[in-house]
């Protein structure tokens, strides 16, 4: 089986690798169990250190690293530059918190002393997706390292070269040979990842339908698993909201990434008595967007990754028009060579029509009016996910209680969804289940040991 390597923004092969075959994937297996082994004894402040090494290697690498995501998944240069900037931080937060996080937590009971301590599972089977193909992957791998366990990467085929790269990181920082290493195979080979007794857990990040399939895999094989699956998220606008500010983040939150982000705001439900005031500043500040070829100045959004995925955003878009949805702007793909699609905008949507029930993975945003704040909640939970939600108002003790009806797992209110390595992250519903970041990210892949002493 061969994996390649092509550029969304011009359609050219940039180049390929023969997948790994079973022999290499059995040694890279063993080369892994052998380095976990061995990380689990190293203490917890060499464990960090390399943690910090990690970091450092990143930031010398940037201008190396950030060109491979933006040639091999088509977005603009400078968001793939943050992008490893954001992996970096992501190691140094895990530095300085995972200690305190990894420490014993005395418990009282009848016992002389009882506590909870934290082992490693083992090597961790990471399954990842295209769209941060640097973030979602070690976002996932700080806090599993902190906490003694290995990495294997299974990444999205139209990524080699940054998957590559990735290990290279490691390499370079001086990791022991094996502790985070990449496969180069297709989805077919994962059940049989799954099922390897080297394999203690696995974390996903992808779509939905490839979620059930894993989750399926997993709970035969009885493996630890976190999902982080898809999202439609809602941005709430209420009629006290400041609605340029709103509107101005909004852009940023849809078309960030070339809209091909999980917690990007999908669902823009407004109330009538500003929609026209947002719409018109949402319309004014998608039209400023500049659309061109990724590597360029000055472009703030690239290539879709793929041109099924276009096509499937394009039918969408056509979907949601013919069932009544009122198109503002864009609509249609960018012709030529590479995969770009207008910066689109569909306003009058209804929760039946296509572009409020399915996940929009790409720059088209669905505008939704609604009577009251009550609509809005109802509108927002009207679908099977539940990853992210924005909510603007200036009544904060309103926010706080609307903050509690949305069904999603994380609500960002005056502002716009964002990971941070501080925060617990992930969804609820078909958005999946389990947290990475923050304290709860680093504990899921943990044998949390209660330890009893009479
Ligand atoms: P995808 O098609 O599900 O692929 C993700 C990964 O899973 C890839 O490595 C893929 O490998 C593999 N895969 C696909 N089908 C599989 C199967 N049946 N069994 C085992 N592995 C399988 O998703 P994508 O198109 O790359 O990413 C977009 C989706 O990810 C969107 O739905 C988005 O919302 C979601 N996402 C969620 C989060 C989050 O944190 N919640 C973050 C980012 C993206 P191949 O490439 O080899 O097929």
């Amino acid at each position: 089986m061969t994996i390649t390597s092509f550029n969304p923004a011009t359609d050219a092969v940039l180049t390929e690798y023969d997948a790994h075959d079973a022999p290499a994937i059995e040694q890279k297996l063993e080369r892994a169990a052998s380095a976990q082994r061995e990380w689990a004894r190293t203490p917890v402040a060499e464990r960090m250190a390399l943690l910090r090494r990690v970091a450092q290697a990143l930031r010398e690498q940037k201008a190396g690293l950030a060109p491979l995501a933006t040639l091999e998944m088509g977005k603009p240069l400078a968001e793939a530059v943050g992008e490893v900037e954001k992996c970096a931080w992501n190691f140094d937060v895990y530095a300085d918190a995972a200690p305190g996080m990894l420490q014993d937590q005395v418990v009282p009971s009848s016992a002389t002393d009882s506590r909870m301590v934290y082992d490693p599972l083992g090597i961790v089977l990471a399954v990842m997706p295209w769209n941060y193909p640097f973030w979602q992957v070690m976002r996932a791998a700080a806090p599993v390292l902190a906490g003694g366990n290995g990495m294997v990467l299974k990444h999205a085929s139209n990524v080699p070269q940054c998957a590559l790269a990735l290990e290279a990181v490691f390499q370079k920082a001086g990791a022991p040979a094996g502790l985070f290493t990449t496969l180069l195979v297709g989805s077919g080979e994962v059940k049989r990842l799954i099922e390897d007794h080297r394999i203690a857990a696995v974390t996903f990040t992808g779509s939905t339908p490839a979620g059930r399939s894993i989750a399926s895999q997993a709970g035969q094989a009885l493996k630890k698993q976190v999902l982080e699956l898809g999202g439609s998220d809602p941005f709430i606008v209420l009629a006290d909201a400041d609605v340029e500010a709103a509107a101005t983040v909004a852009v940023k939150a849809r078309f960030q990434n070339t809209g091909q982000s999980c917690i990007a705001a999908k669902r823009f439900i407004v109330e009538h008595a500003v929609a026209d005031r947002f719409v018109d500043a949402f319309v004014a500040g998608a039209r400023k967007l500049v659309v061109g070829d990724p590597m360029g100045d000055g472009v703030t959004q690239g290539a879709m990754a793929k041109r099924n995925l276009r096509d499937e955003l394009h039918a969408q878009v056509e979907a949601s028009v013919q069932q009544g949805a009122k198109l503002l702007l864009g609509g249609k793909p960018v012709a030529g060579p590479g995969a770009f699609y207008e910066p689109t905008v569909l306003d009058q949507v209804t929760p039946d029509m296509t572009a409020a029930r399915e996940e929009t993975f790409g720059p088209a945003a669905a505008i939704l009016r609604v009577a009251d704040a009550a609509e809005a909640v109802r509108v927002a939970n009207g679908t099977p996910f539940g990853l992210g939600a924005a909510l603007w108002t200036t009544d904060l003790d309103h926010a706080r209680q609307l903050t509690r009806q949305i069904d999603a797992g994380a609500v960002f209110v005056n502002g716009m969804v964002a990971s941070d390595p501080r925060l617990p992250f992930g969804g609820t519903k078909e958005s999946g289940y389990g947290r990475e970041l923050g304290v709860l990210g680093l504990h899921e892949f943990t044998n949390i040991k209660t330890v009893w002493t009479g």
